[in-house]
């Protein structure tokens, strides 16, 4: 159970496991996703700057190209005082442009729009903010741009363009220069083109690593116009392009696409997409602090943690719940499968668990096991309903006796076991003997008074034995022991294992001797007062070639514990019907025959039929024989017995109350039941001249059989006074060693011949 228990933890913590799992795989893909949506917007953006930025200079420097070229045409184009109107037209037609001139090449400007003032306007070939571009324009066949620089004459910051003209011979002419505009509006150079304080758009050149444009927060013209990119940081760059690319840097010039990379810069980790333009060797980039790209991850990961907390935690609340319904479950199968229904006591499984912790830790203890004598009568006589609620008193009860520390036990059937710390034998033995006799009382089932006892057995740990097994073999012998007297209690003794022994012995030689047909019969006359023979009681013996001879009271006891009475009756029934037939024919038919019956024998549903059939064989009518039966015979189905001697009677069976008065007596029944003869036990009869109980009993049996019409015999007569008395007191029948010991039929035949004489 505790597997499954932890089961079902590991299957949760598995589900757990395999959700952690699950969230891992979902925030790496979740992180990819807002990664590729980043970059790709960045690339996106870096694409179209470059685009709008390529296509704007493209045009500027056609508009160069041309402006250029017409106004070589014009013939006084160095005369100082001429205006230009196409140059005022064209930037009012593009708002982009913010300024125009014409200079020579040796750098003077000879023509301006008319929004300059020529005469304050420096030298652009020797001017350090123009020196450089200028002497690039020079050199260069296409638009060439120069360093963003703040022009005094406009009050601006710009972008410088110049485009050489040159004469059809390739010498420069003179150079086209303008200005384009940065801030916002109708421009490339839009300084609202980032997207947010971590976001920022770059142009930077190639050449010379300075940066010619930026769009970011806080950052005008006057800080990036100073922001030059060194040579080695270029470098560095070049590689972890190369690297992360895993393409030489020569294709990323020539890609036209924009490519996205992760670098450091001014200690930030930025996600960066740039595209080259080749032509005007500028570099466009679209860059974002990667700060907005772990919030925007952190938002999805907080969205994936809590729904996993969630369901987890639903899934805990679930896995808590079935643990504890399993637990309980567990709990009751346990509990169910350590008591006893019917009870509420421990089971047998129940005290052998608390027996071995015992002996585990090797604490001393009895173990007292309480059997309810005959309560397989009860259970006949009143149905097995009444025999529950008797067991479920007769617990009750019991528990009503014990010391709080006891443990008491049901180990089935009819028997219960009691568990205490107390060790002292004598004071254990005294404590049975006092619960034996408390428990004699009379207990109140359904309104019935019945007198239930039992008998008890004591076993010492560790004196009687060291497992639960010998303990309670041991304490199963007691009982057996105390059986005997019936109500009493027995504490286990070594010697018991012999006669636990000998009874097994006997048992298993009894089983070969009955196949062998060893049992013999003996007969015991019983006689009128005259001293005449009227019957003869048929008594088994035994001489077995092991045990030598055995006592018919002991190995019929025997036969009856271990299933041998009925074969064993039938035979003695059979074999004592024979022997008296042969008797019969030769002495004639006067005599009756006894037969002892065993309570056993007697409850076979074909009790009836196989005697009859007997007698049928041998030819002796069934009004000469007698059967005697016990007391013990009132403890069994009422209804049941009522009918066999019912049928027995009708047949012309008799039947005998032997040792009567010893036992189990129940007037009220004695009157229902159809018996013939009451035969006085011979413990009265022993006493009949000393002890006045004896003989008050033998006079109440006898009026007994008075009342009821029955005839009465004396057994175990051995005194001729004893004779005298039974005689005065009205019975007229005797058996005993006065009159004659129990014989052979041999020496019955020629005894009775002798009488008959
Ligand atoms: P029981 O049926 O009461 O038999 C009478 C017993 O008393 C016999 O003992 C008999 O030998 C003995 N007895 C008779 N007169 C005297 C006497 O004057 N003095 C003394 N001391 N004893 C006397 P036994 O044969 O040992 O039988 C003992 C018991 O064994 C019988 O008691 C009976 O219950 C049982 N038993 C014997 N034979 C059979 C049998 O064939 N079938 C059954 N079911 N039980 C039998
Ligand atoms: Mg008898
Ligand atoms: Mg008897």
């Amino acid at each position: 159970m505790l597997a499954i228990k932890r089961n079902i933890w590991a299957l949760f913590f598995l589900i757990l496991s395999g959700g952690v799992a699950l969230l891992g795989f979902n925030l790496y893909s979740r992180w990819q996703t807002v990664l590729s949506d980043h970059e790709s917007y960045q690339k996106a953006r870096a694409k179209l700057v470059a685009q709008s930025v390529d296509s704007v200079l493209r045009t500027q420097e056609l508009v160069l190209d041309v402006v250029g070229r017409e106004l070589l045409r014009q013939e006084d184009i160095w005369s100082r005082s001429r205006r230009i109107p196409l140059l005022d037209s064209i930037l009012r037609a593009d708002p982009s442009l913010i300024g125009f001139g014409l200079a020579r090449p040796n750098g003077k400007l000879v023509r301006v729009s008319s929004n300059l003032d020529l005469s304050i306007l420096p030298n652009l070939r020797t001017h350090p903010e123009t020196r450089e571009g200028f002497a690039q324009a020079l050199e260069s066949d296409s638009m060439v741009l120069g360093r963003t620089y703040f022009m005094d004459a406009l009050g601006s910051w710009v972008i410088p363009i110049r485009k050489a003209l040159r004469s059809p011979e390739g010498d420069v002419v003179a150079v086209m220069t303008a200005g384009l505009q940065i801030g916002s509006g109708p421009t490339v150079f839009d300084q609202t083109l980032h997207d947010g304080p971590d976001d920022a758009v770059i142009l930077f050149r190639e050449a010379d690593g300075y940066v010619q444009f930026m769009s970011q927060e806080g950052v005008g013209p006057e800080q990036f116009s100073e922001i030059r990119i060194p040579e080695d940081r270029k470098l560095s760059n070049r590689r972890s392009f190369e690297k992360q690319l895993n393409m030489p840097f020569e294709d990323v010039f020539a890609s036209k696409e924009a490519v996205s990379v992760r670098m450091q810069r001014d200690g930030h980790d930025v996600l960066m997409a740039g595209v080259f333009n080749k032509r005007y060797q500028l570099w466009v980039l679209s860059e974002t602090k990667m700060a907005p790209v772990h919030r925007e991850f952190a938002r999805s990961f907080l969205g994936y943690f809590l729904a996993y907390v969630a369901v987890s935690s639903v899934l805990f609340l679930l896995f808590r719940v079935i643990d504890r319904t399993e637990r309980k479950r567990h709990q009751q199968l346990m509990f169910q499968s350590r008591h006893d229904d019917l009870t509420g006591l421990l089971n047998r499984a129940g005290l052998m668990d608390r027996v071995e912790y015992l002996i585990s830790k090797d604490r001393p203890f009895g173990l007292v096991v309480v059997n309810i004598d005959n309560f397989r009568g009860i259970n006949d006589r009143f149905g097995e309903e009444y025999g529950d609620k008797t067991l479920q008193q007769f617990s009750q009860r019991l528990w009503q006796m014990l010391e709080s520390s006891d443990d008491l036990a049901r180990l089935g059937g009819d028997e219960f076991a009691v568990l205490t710390r107390n060790v002292d034998l004598q004071a254990l033995e005294k404590a049975c003997i006092s619960l034996v006799h408390q428990m004699a009382d009379t207990v109140e089932v359904e309104r019935l008074q019945l007198q239930v006892t039992a008998s008890v057995g004591v076993v010492i740990y560790p004196d009687h034995g060291d497992s639960f097994s010998d303990l309670i073999r041991g304490a199963h012998l007691a009982v057996y022991e105390a059986k005997k007297n019936r109500n009493s209690a027995c504490v286990y003794l070594k010697e018991m294992e012999m006669a636990y022994l000998r009874r097994l012995t006997i048992e298993q030689r009894l089983r070969y001797g009955l196949a062998l047909e060893a049992p013999y019969m003996v007969y015991q006359p019983q006689v009128d007062e005259k001293g005449q023979t009227v019957a003869l009681e048929s008594l088994v013996r035994w001489q077995d070639e092991e045990l030598g001879f055995v006592s018919p009271a002991e190995f019929v006891a025997v036969a009856e514990q271990s299933g041998l009475m009925v074969p064993l009756g039938h035979y003695v029934l059979k074999r004592s019907i024979r022997e008296f037939s042969e008797l019969r024919s030769d002495l004639g038919d006067h005599l009756d025959l006894a037969v002892n019956i065993s309570v056993i024998q007697f409850t076979q549903p074909d009790f009836v039929d196989s005697v009859l059939s007997v007698l049928a064989k041998h030819g002796v009518p069934p009004r000469h024989l007698v059967l005697e039966i016990t007391e013990t015979l009132f403890m069994y189905n009422f209804a049941r017995v009522l009918n066999t001697l019912e049928r027995l009677r009708a047949e012309g069976i008799r039947v005998s109350m032997d040792d009567f008065g010893t036992g189990y007596s129940s007037l009220s029944l004695l009157r229902q039941l159809p018996i013939d003869e009451l035969k006085i036990d011979k413990s009265f009869v022993d006493h009949i001249l000393d002890d006045e109980k004896a003989r008050n009993m033998i006079e109440s049996i006898i009026a007994i059989a008075r009342n009821h019409n029955m005839e009465l015999i004396a057994e175990g007569v051995e005194l001729e006074d004893q004779v005298n008395a039974l005689l005065h007191m009205g019975c007229r029948r005797f058996q005993g060693y006065y009159f004659s010991k129990p014989q052979s039929m041999a020496q019955i035949r020629d005894a009775l011949s002798a009488e008959v004489i």
